[in-house]
């Protein structure tokens, strides 16, 4: 019988690294929490409409990447319904926005997530067909201030902030405008004209881009497309009056924060719903998948979604790489193993049950406990203690009667005999 693996693209991810999963998620909602966000929770799966609607026909993702089935009826008078696993998360937030009428509070709505997606991409190196992404919109009606361009670089701060405590460093922040929707109507227009004479000569994608959607054709990887790219018309020429006013005051803002970034024309972003500001933050250790996280300001998109007239700005990090970035920072595969603070050796079967009451003992007092087995040799509960632990307590009868036990300490050598009362205090020294 042919042996069962985790499916192609997705993986399982096993302690120690789960440690570094954990941390990330702490220093994120630590640093989410001081800028006054909260969490939100939002289904894995949706009705696929929401994607089509939110993310658009158009995208990658949505015309070749998700994972969508039709729902089996239950009964005659149910109908079949089309449901999609999340390839993203903004389009559930806002959808969650407009269903509990979050808006109606006046007040500026401030939510992060973190979770899994899922996208049917060509697995690589940084790249999952499940992958976990961090994530937070700020977003409301226009009367708390949701178009302001403070909220785009206070995100930005915030974002600068958090890689930092990550201690990730070597990022770079890559920011552009792409404008209103009128800007890239515009912005299209002029695209589409400036390729007639020159898209016959590039990728079979571009020239299919070209027509339905000239803006993609900047995302383009082809190499000997890249000339050509670099010639094409960049939006910063058709930002109207507003969106350019948008665009000086973010980058005024971060300017006096002290966030460096550098504009980058061709990042308009895989997705159809930003408006004006779009952000990357790249790291040159990931290699080909060099984006740690992307987002940007999306106006629209709660109308889009039939909702009330509520922009907002977001972005999301994949954590698959913050972990990347950091596993190579600390110039190795894995993270570093857990080590308990003492491993506890019954000796003989008859002293398993005493074994468990001191290792509960100590766990209450807060110490990382590995409790042995009483059928053990020493010498295997030894071998089996240095490997997991920094010290080993030895329980015999004698032990167990006199209260004093006796501790090893794996990097000193040194044994000691300490009074049970006293032995938290020693063992966590
Ligand atoms: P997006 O939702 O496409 O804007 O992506 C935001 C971030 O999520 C990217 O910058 C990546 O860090 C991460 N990401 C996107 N797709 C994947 C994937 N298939 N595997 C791992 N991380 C991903």
């Amino acid at each position: 019988m042919s042996t069962l693996k985790a499916v192609r693209g997705t993986r399982d991810l096993l302690p120690p690294e789960t440690a570094l999963w954990n941390r990330i998620e702490a220093t994120a909602r630590d640093v989410f929490a001081r800028y006054n966000f909260g969490e939100i929770r939002t289904p894995v799966f949706e009705d696929t409409g929401l994607f089509a609607r939110g993310v658009g026909e158009e995208t990658d993702i949505v015309s070749k990447e998700m994972y969508t089935w039709e729902d089996r009826a239950r009964a005659q008078s149910e109908k079949t319904q089309s449901l999609t696993l999340r390839p993203e998360n903004t389009a559930g937030v806002v959808r969650a926005y407009i269903e509990h009428g979050l808006g109606e509070s006046g007040l500026l709505q401030k939510l992060y997530y973190i979770g899994p997606q899922f996208r049917r991409e060509r697995p690589q190196k940084g790249r999952y067909r499940q992958f976990s992404q961090i994530g937070a919109e700020v977003i409301g009606p226009p009367s708390a201030g949701s178009e302001s361009p403070l909220r785009d670089a206070e995100v930005l701060e915030m974002l600068a902030t958090l890689l930092d405590e990550l201690g990730i460093t070597g990022w770079v922040l890559e920011l552009n405008s792409v404008g209103s929707a009128a800007d890239r109507a515009r912005y299209n227009e002029a695209l589409r004209e400036a390729l007639i004479p020159v898209v016959g000569q590039m990728c079979g994608d571009c020239q299919r881009r070209a027509e339905t959607n000239p803006l993609r054709v900047l995302d383009c990887k082809v190499a000997a497309d890249q000339p050509i790219i670099e010639t094409l018309p960049v939006i910063a020429d058709s930002l109207d009056e507003a969106s350019g006013a948008h665009f000086a005051a973010v980058t005024a803002a971060l300017d006096a924060a002290g966030v460096p970034y550098t504009r980058n024309h061709r990042l308009v972003r895989g997705l159809d719903y930003y408006t004006r500001t779009t952000f990357e933050f790249t790291h040159g250790g990931l290699g080909a998948q060099n984006a740690l996280l992307g987002g940007g300001r999306y106006d629209g998109l709660s109308e889009m979604l039939g909702g009330p007239r509520a922009p907002g700005i977001g972005f999301a990090i994949g954590e698959d790489r913050l972990v990347l970035t950091l596993l190579a920072a600390l110039d190795q595969k894995a993270a570093p193993p857990q080590v308990a603070d003492a491993f506890i050796a019954p000796l003989g079967e008859g002293m398993n049950a005493a074994a468990l009451v001191l290792a509960r003992e100590l766990r209450h007092q807060g110490l990382w406990i590995e409790l042995g087995e009483g059928s053990f040799r020493l010498k295997k509960s030894f071998e089996a203690a240095d490997k997991t632990a920094r010290q080993i307590v030895i329980l015999g009868e004698d032990e167990l009667q006199s209260g004093i036990l006796t501790v090893k300490n794996f990097s000193t050598g040194v044994q000691t005999k300490v009074p049970r009362g006293e032995l938290a205090v020693f063992l966590s020294n």
